[in-house]
């Protein structure tokens, strides 16, 4: 802020302590918040400082100083910021690591000026990459030796979700009547295709099998 903006800002000052204007003042302030604009924020801090409640072990007449015009400003923004984050946009273009840090940081203060407003993070909502959530739909299922329609997923992967190479059942033939598949094939439907899953009677004597 410029000498003048600091006048200003010293006049609102004033109004809470009847300090007198002076130039020497007026210098100094503008000196020691140089980097902040005067905007509503900045006044609202000297607002907010003569509002709050009396600090244990405070005593005696409030008096403003340029740090308490810095500190309480930081903390309107903070407040604004919150415990939320804004949600990421992609540009049309691909952007480098610099150049998303610096829209970032354009993000950020949008959100602090009150300009943007933020999404908490809470409410983020978004599912699994989509090669995961391919691959997700596949847990569970039994899987046959001669499957050609599974998606590719490397052993690791399988044994980490706790896929078995083969399902229990399939060591069985299946005694449901219109299904009757052969150990090591999948059930059938009645349409003659491959079921999700083997029928309850297979599961049962793979199970007294045991
Ligand atoms: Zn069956």
């Amino acid at each position: 802020m410029t000498p003048d903006d600091a006048a200003r800002l010293l006049a609102a000052c004033a109004a809470f302590d009847n300090r007198q204007p002076s130039e020497i003042a007026k210098q100094a302030w503008a000196a020691a918040l140089r980097d902040l604009p005067l905007d509503s924020d900045t006044f609202d801090a000297v607002a907010r400082f003569y509002s709050a409640p009396a600090q244990p072990g405070e005593s005696g007449r409030r008096w403003i100083e340029p740090h308490h015009v810095r500190t309480w400003r930081t903390k309107i923004r903070d407040e604004r910021l919150g415990a939320t984050i804004p949600a990421y946009e992609p540009p049309a273009q691909p952007e480098t690591g610099s150049e998303f840090t610096r829209r970032r940081r354009a993000q950020l203060t949008a959100i602090a000026d009150g300009r943007e407003t933020a999404i908490p993070v809470g409410s983020l909502t978004g599912g699994p990459h989509p090669s995961v959530a391919r691959a997700l739909t596949t847990v569970g299922r039994p899987i046959p030796e001669d499957d050609g329609e599974q998606p590719y997923m490397p052993a690791d992967f399988r044994e980490r979700v706790g896929m078995e190479a083969r399902p229990p059942e399939l060591s069985v033939p299946c005694p449901k009547a219109g299904c009757k598949a052969p150990a090591r094939q999948p059930c059938k439907t009645p349409h003659g295709r491959r079921r999700q899953q083997a029928h309850q009677a297979r599961i049962d004597a793979a199970g007294d099998q045991q």
